[in-house]
C-alpha cells in the first residue's frame, strides 16, 4: 500500500558490496572469536544494512512502513529476524491513541523469529541457550532479570519493563534501537516493536521455539496465550474442577478459554455480543455461551453454576460496563481477574459492601512470568493441549497490517490474526 517493494529491492541492491560483506559475512561472538554467520539469516530484501517497520505516527493516522538502519543489540540482548508478529488490542489502543506511548514507535509485541546475533559481551550462557539461527518465540513482558521483582519470580512486574519501555518505549539503558534510514531519527519501541523485519529483545523474554512448532502461529504465544496463562495461573490459581466465565471472547478471551479447559476447569463459559465469537469459543473449550446482547451474562452465569456464580471469572475487554458483570459473576469468595486494558484513567465500580462481606477477591493481571511460563506455554502447544492452530484465525502480509488492525478494531476477526514477516 504505502511502500513500494520494487523500490527498496533496487535501494537495497545499491549497498556497496565491501558494506554487504562486512555485515554479512563477520560476526564476532561471544567467546571472543570470528565465526562465518550463516547469509541466509540476513537475506532480506537482499541486504543487510537496513530494514523495514510499521510506524505509528500519530492517533488514527495510518501506519506507514519506513526504512531503518539495521538495530544494534547491546548487552545480554538478541537480534531478531522477525518472522511472525500477532496483531493485538494493546497495539490498538496505542494506535488509536487510547493509552498514551511514546511516538512515532514501531508497534507488534507478539512475535517468533531466528536469532541473528547477539549484543556485545553478552553472558555466555544466554548465547549458549540461544545460538546463531535458533528459532525463538518473545513474550510481550520483557524482563530485566535483575530488578526487585524479576529477583522475586514476578517477572511480570519487572520495574525496568514498566519504567522504560512503558514509560518512554525505550530498552533498559533508556534508548531505542529504532533509527529511521532517512535523517537517523528515534523511533520507539512498543515492547520489541515486533512490526519490523527485525528487532532487538532481551534475552529473558525469549524462550526456544521447537523445530515442531510453526513460526506463524506460534507467534501468539508471546501475549495472547502469554495473558491468558498469566490470568489463570497466578492470578486466579485455577484448581481443576473450578467453574469459570471468560467475558469477551477475542484473542485474549479465547486463550483464557484454552487454559482453563488445560487446568481442568468443569464450568467454561464464554460471554460476548458476536454468535461467530461464541461459536468459535465452543471449540476452544467453552462448555456454554452467553450472548449479553440477548440475556444479562451476571444473572445467566448464576443460572448455569446453580445460583453462586463462578470460582473464577476474568474480564478481557477493558470496559466498565464489563468490569462490573465480572465482579458480578464469581461466588462468594471468587475471584474477578481483570485482563483488558482499556482508556487511561478509565474507572470500574464495585459495591463495597458486597465486596467486603462475600469477600469477593478482585485481581489485576498483565501477562506471565516469561523465564518460568514461557517454556511451559510452548510445551502446551506443542503437545496440542493448547491448540494455536484454532486460535489463529487469519494471517495476512506485512503490507497489509495497518488493514488488520483496521479489522480488529471493527470487531471483524474472530480469534487472532498474525503479519507474517518472511
Ligand atoms: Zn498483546
Ligand atoms: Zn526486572
Amino acid at each position: 500500500m504505502w511502500f513500494n517493494r520494487a523500490a527498496f529491492l533496487i535501494r537495497n541492491r545499491a549497498t556497496p558490496l565491501f558494506q554487504q560483506l562486512k555485515n554479512n559475512c563477520f560476526r564476532t561472538n561471544n567467546s571472543g572469536g570470528r565465526f562465518l554467520s550463516n547469509a541466509a539469516a540476513y537475506n532480506v530484501s537482499g541486504g543487510s544494512s537496513y530494514m523495514r517497520g510499521a510506524v505509528f505516527w500519530e492517533p488514527n493516522k495510518p501506519l506507514t512502513f519506513e526504512d531503518f538502519h539495521m538495530p544494534r543489540p547491546k548487552l545480554n540482548e538478541i537480534l531478531i529476524k522477525t518472522k511472525a508478529c500477532g496483531v493485538c488490542h494493546s497495539d490498538l489502543h496505542v494506535i488509536k491513541g487510547e493509552l498514551p506511548f511514546a511516538s512515532p514507535c514501531v508497534v507488534g509485541h507478539e512475535i517468533t523469529g531466528e536469532v541473528v546475533e547477539h549484543g556485545p559481551l553478552t553472558e555466555s550462557k544466554i548465547v549458549q541457550r540461544f545460538p546463531v539461527g535458533a528459532h525463538v518465540v518473545g513474550a510481550f513482558i520483557m524482563p530485566c532479570g535483575s530488578c526487585f521483582f524479576c529477583s522475586r519470580g514476578q517477572d511480570d512486574l519487572c520495574e525496568d519493563f514498566f519504567a522504560y519501555n512503558r514509560a518512554k518505549g525505550t530498552l533498559y539503558d533508556g534508548e531505542t534501537r529504532l533509527f529511521l534510514r532517512s535523517n537517523g531519527k528515534p523511533v520507539y519501541m512498543y515492547s520489541m516493536g515486533g512490526l519490523a523485519e527485525y528487532c532487538v529483545v532481551p534475552a529473558h523474554a525469549l524462550a526456544i521455539l521447537p523445530d515442531t512448532l510453526p513460526y506463524t502461529e506460534s507467534a501468539i504465544i508471546g501475549c495472547a496465550v502469554f495473558t491468558a496463562y498469566g490470568a489463570m495461573a497466578h492470578a486466579a490459581e485455577v484448581r481443576p474442577g473450578d467453574a469459570i466465565a471468560v467475558i469477551g471472547a477475542g484473542g485474549v478471551g479465547s486463550s483464557c478459554l484454552q487454559i482453563a479447559r488445560a487446568f481442568g476447569a468443569s464450568v467454561i463459559i464464554a460471554v460476548d455480543i458476536q454468535d461467530d465469537k461464541l461459536e468459535n469459543a465452543k471449540a476452544l473449550g467453552a462448555t456454554h455461551t452467553i450472548n449479553s446482547r440477548n440475556e444479562d451474562p451476571a444473572k445467566k452465569i448464576k443460572e448455569l453454576t446453580g445460583g453462586r456464580g463462578v470460582d473464577v471469572a476474568v474480564e478481557a475487554l477493558g470496559r466498565p460496563q464489563t468490569f462490573n458483570q465480572c465482579v458480578q459473576s464469581v461466588r462468594d469468595g471468587g475471584k474477578a481477574v481483570m485482563i483488558g486494558l482499556t482508556l487511561s484513567g478509565a474507572k470500574g465500580e464495585i459495591d463495597i459492601n458486597h465486596l467486603v462481606r462475600r469477600q469477593i477477591k478482585v485481581i489485576g493481571s498483565y501477562g506471565g512470568r516469561a523465564r518460568q511460563d514461557l517454556p511451559k506455554l510452548i510445551k502446551l502447544a506443542e503437545s496440542g493441549i493448547f491448540n494455536i492452530k484454532a486460535a489463529v484465525s487469519r494471517t495476512c502480509q506485512f503490507e497489509e497490517a495497518d488493514q488488520a488492525y483496521k479489522d480488529l478494531n471493527e470487531g471483524s476477526i474472530r480469534g487472532r490474526a498474525v503479519v507474517e514477516i518472511m
